[in-house]
C-alpha cells in the first residue's frame, strides 16, 4: 500500500482539505501534531494565542524539562512539530466548527478548512483576581497551583485570594510549606466549623475583596490594599477562584459534557465520532505530562482507525483477499 501524507483524504485537490484539524497548539494540541508528522497524516494545527501557564516562570513535574520556562518549551514543541512537513500550523482563531457530511469544517481566519478529524484541545480559562496590578505578579509572585508552584511559599507570608466551595480546604493545601497565612474570601463565607478550624491552624480570615496591589516585580514584600481600605503585607499570593472550561465548539458539535467537562473515552473521543479532546478541557486533573499524553492518545487512535480504513479499502480491490 503506498503511504504519503495526503492519502487518507479524498479532496485531495482542495488545500484547505485535511486528514485532521487540531484546535488549538498547547501542550495536548502539540502532542497530537507531532504524531501525526510522524504518521505523515495530512493535520492542521489552528492556535489563537498563549498557553494557560505562559505567565509562569517555570513549568514543574514534567519528566526532562523540569525548572524550563513555557514559552522555551512551548517554542520547542513548535520547532519539533514544525519539522514534518505535512503538519500546516495556522496562527487564528477558530471561531466555528461545524458537521457537513462526511468532514468537519472549521472556520478560522475567514477561510473554511474541511477535516475528517478534530482534535479539540483549546484548554481551560483561568478566572484571575479583578485587583489593580495584578497582572505585573501573575506568575511571577502570584500562582494558583499549590502542586506546580506551592515550594515558592515556603516559610514565606502568604496570601490566599479564594472563591467557591470550601475555601479553607485549599487554604490547608499550604501548611506544608508556610504556616503565615492570609485567606481573602471572594463572595464566599466560612462555616461555623471551618472557622473554628482556621482558628486552631492559625489561618487568619479576612472577609474582604482585594482591590489593588502594589510592590516591586520579582522582590517579596507585596500590599494588598481591600475595598474596606485596609491594607495587609504578604510575600507570595496564591488565588483559587475556578476556570472555564473553553468547551464551545465541542459542544457545537454535539459532543456531551460530563460536570463541565468534554467527555471523552479511554482513546480521546469524545461523544460524536471523529471529535476528540484532549488536554486541560477534559478532566480536572492540569498538568503539562497529561495534556500531552492525552492529545498523543488521541493522535494513536486516529491514525489506528485511519490507517486500517485505509488498507480494508485497498484489499477490497484485491480478490484474492
Ligand atoms: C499559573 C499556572 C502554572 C502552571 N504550572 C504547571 C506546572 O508547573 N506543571 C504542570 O504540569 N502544569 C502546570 N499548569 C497546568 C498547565 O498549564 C496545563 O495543564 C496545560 O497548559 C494544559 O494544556 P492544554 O494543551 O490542555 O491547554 P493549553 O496549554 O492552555 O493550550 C490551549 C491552547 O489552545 C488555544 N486556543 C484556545 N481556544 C482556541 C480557539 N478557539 N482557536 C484556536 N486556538 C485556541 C490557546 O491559545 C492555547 O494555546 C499550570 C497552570 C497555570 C495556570
Amino acid at each position: 500500500m503506498k503511504r504519503r501524507a495526503t492519502n487518507l483524504i479524498e479532496e485531495k485537490s482542495s488545500k484547505d482539505a485535511f486528514d485532521v484539524a487540531i484546535v488549538g497548539a498547547g501542550y495536548a494540541g502539540l502532542s497530537a501534531a507531532l504524531l501525526f508528522g510522524r504518521y505523515l497524516v495530512k493535520a492542521v494545527v489552528f492556535d489563537s494565542g498563549v498557553t494557560r501557564n505562559f505567565a509562569t516562570k517555570h513549568v514543574h513535574g514534567y519528566l526532562g524539562f523540569e525548572n524550563v520556562t513555557p514559552s522555551a518549551l512551548i517554542k520547542k514543541a513548535r520547532q519539533d512539530v514544525a519539522r514534518y512537513k505535512s503538519v500546516t500550523m495556522v496562527k487564528e482563531n477558530v471561531s466555528a466548527t461545524r458537521k457537513k457530511g462526511k468532514y468537519f469544517t472549521v472556520r478560522a481566519g475567514g477561510r473554511i478548512f474541511q477535516a475528517r478529524y478534530i482534535v479539540i484541545a483549546t484548554g481551560v480559562r483561568d478566572v484571575k483576581p479583578a485587583a489593580k496590578n495584578f497582572e505585573k505578579f501573575d506568575g511571577n509572585g502570584a500562582w494558583h497551583c499549590p502542586y506546580c508552584d506551592g515550594l515558592e511559599t515556603a516559610g514565606k507570608r502568604l496570601a490566599i485570594i479564594v472563591s467557591g466551595k470550601e475555601p479553607l480546604s485549599y487554604a490547608k493545601e499550604f501548611l506544608g510549606w508556610t504556616r503565615n497565612i492570609t485567606v481573602f474570601l471572594h463572595k464566599c463565607r466560612l462555616d461555623k466549623k471551618e472557622k473554628k478550624e482556621a482558628g486552631a491552624l492559625g489561618i487568619k480570615i479576612v472577609n474582604d475583596q482585594v482591590t489593588r496591589i502594589e510592590g516591586k516585580q520579582g522582590r517579596l514584600k507585596k500590599q494588598l490594599f481591600c475595598k474596606n481600605g485596609r491594607r495587609y503585607i504578604a510575600d507570595v499570593i496564591f488565588y483559587r477562584l475556578g476556570y472555564r472550561v473553553q468547551s464551545r465548539l465541542a459542544e457545537q458539535l454535539g459532543c456531551q459534557l460530563d460536570e463541565g467537562y468534554v467527555k471523552v473515552d479511554g482513546m480521546q473521543e469524545t461523544t460524536v465520532p471523529n471529535v476528540y479532546a484532549a488536554g486541560d478541557l477534559d478532566t480536572d486533573r492540569h498538568y503539562v505530562v497529561l495534556a500531552a499524553a492525552g492529545g498523543a492518545r488521541a493522535a494513536i487512535s486516529i491514525y489506528e482507525k485511519t490507517l486500517k480504513q485505509a488498507i480494508d479499502a485497498e484489499m477490497k480491490g484485491h480478490k484474492s483477499f
